[in-house]
């Protein structure tokens, strides 16, 4: 418990904040969590309408998750999974993740974060490309406003110029197509099925302008939520997979966000009906309750990959805390609560509140449209919003609703709404009138 008084300002360095601010010298400090229901120290009540970062879908106090630690950390609370090593937990999640995966007969790695396993495909698939004697193939694809990670390779590969000239990142390698989001970028008069097919036809007139084997990978989440919870119109990723197959580049589905259960499909390759040859996985896998990133590669690119590693004496990437034991055996619990509490069909009931409150807000004067998969919604307020930006509408809205007693996103001139999956219809009520509140205020507040 902390003992700072309220008036001292805060020394640390938090993330995606302005750093000279009164909300950063004096944070929301976050005492406890229960359910969907975070509480300061002072005990106000937030109810978390994104999860912690869309992470937390088993909410802030699973009985069973925090027993399945306590359990892990009496057996061995530390051990890396490295030099042909590894804890009995993470043996036991690599084989859960490779019978559920939807890759042909995948092979599973270990990073922290999402960011990480994301980097470790990045690098994994340059050391294949140069033991090919493909070293030229350095170019990745990518769509604008995504999201892929926070380290130098994964920042560069998210869409955000802003977030590239900030940090003076090398983007002379990546490629970027334009986010499947009909709303903002479609033609006027366009159908979504043309608007699919000239999204790809950008897809295929990028390949060839670089060339097919100049390409290492394609890098796409099933619905980006850093671009505003950008749900592709129907035949969009039918006709990615159909250009990828025929130029045999890599396709990389960040799943960090979409997977287990967030779009009430297991992964976003369910609902949207197509087939990687990499994955990217994090949060909701083990609930956030410990940091944890996977990553994941079909058996034959995983196949080149091996013979690449064992080229150079061994395959020279790890850390310390990759496959975590603790990381790992709450995932394993994670998992299969997600299986017995029948946490699919949860999401598939609570979802129809969820789906009816967000197109309430439709013709409310500030809003300009609104997006839902699953418990993922979005609702957007600014137009043209690119990369991370700290101005807005949905910012304002994101402040507001935190005095209402909400914890919401904005990205990309959305307010993003993605509650625990656990939520409950009466919760939603809450959730989306706390909203209201915030709404009503800013619309108070705005100017003419
Ligand atoms: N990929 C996607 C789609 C994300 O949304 C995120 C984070 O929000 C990441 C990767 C990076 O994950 P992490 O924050 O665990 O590094």
């Amino acid at each position: 418990m902390s003992t700072m008084s309220n008036t001292t300002p805060f020394r640390g360095i938090i993330g995606f904040s302005r750093l000279r601010s009164e909300s950063h010298d004096h944070p929301l400090v976050i005492a406890r969590g229960e359910g969907v229901h975070l509480f300061d120290r002072y005990g106000r009540d937030y109810l978390d309408g994104v999860a912690n970062f869309y992470s937390a879908s088993l909410g802030f106090s699973d009985p069973e998750l925090i027993d399945a630690a306590k359990d892990q950390l009496g057996r061995i609370a530390n051990f890396s999974t490295l030099s042909h090593k590894l804890s009995e937990p993470t043996e036991a999640l690599a084989e859960r993740l490779a019978d559920i995966l939807p890759l042909e007969a995948p092979h599973i790695g270990f990073a922290t974060s999402g960011s990480e396993a994301n980097e470790a495909i990045l690098k994994l698939l340059a050391m294949r490309d140069i033991h090919q004697g493909r070293a030229g193939r350095r170019a990745v694809l990518s769509r604008w406003n995504s999201y892929h990670g926070s380290t130098q390779a994964t920042a560069s590969l998210g869409g955000g110029s802003n977030v590239h000239n900030a940090f003076g990142l090398e983007t002379g390698d990546r490629l970027f197509l334009t986010q499947p989001d009909y709303d903002e970028h479609a033609l006027p008069g366009e159908s979504e099925a043309a608007f699919a097919s000239r999204l790809a036809e950008e897809l295929r007139t990028l390949v060839h302008r670089r060339g097919p084997d100049r390409i290492s990978a394609f890098f796409a989440e099933p619905v980006s939520v850093s671009a505003g919870v950008a749900v592709p119109p129907e035949g969009y990723f039918a006709a990615v997979e159909a250009i990828l197959a025929e130029h045999g580049i890599p396709f990389v589905d960040d799943e960090v966000v979409t997977g287990f259960w967030k779009l009430g499909t297991r992964f976003g390759t369910d609902r949207f009906g197509f087939r990687p040859q990499v994955m990217s996985l994090a949060k909701g896998i083990n609930s956030g309750y410990c940091p944890l990133g996977v990553f994941a590669f079909s058996k034959p690119l995983y196949d080149e990959i091996a013979e690449a590693a064992d080229a150079n004496g061994f395959l020279m990437h790890g850390g310390t805390y990759h496959g975590h034991p603790l990381a790992s055996a709450i995932a394993l619990k994670c998992l299969e609560i997600y299986e017995k509490r029948d946490i699919a069909g949860h999401v598939a009931e609570v979802s129809k509140a969820f789906a009816r409150r967000l197109e309430m807000l439709r013709s409310h004067p500030l809003v300009i449209s609104v997006r839902q998969a699953g418990l993922l919604g979005g609702i957007k307020v600014d137009r043209g919003v690119v990369g991370m930006k700290a101005e807005g509408l949905a910012p304002r809205l994101v402040a507001a609703a935190q005095e209402a007693g909400l914890i919401l996103r904005a990205s990309a001139g959305c307010v993003v709404i993605a509650p625990p999956l656990i939520i409950r219809d009466q919760e939603i009520e809450d959730l989306f009138d706390r909203f209201d509140r915030a709404l009503a205020s800013v619309r108070m507040t705005a100017s003419p």
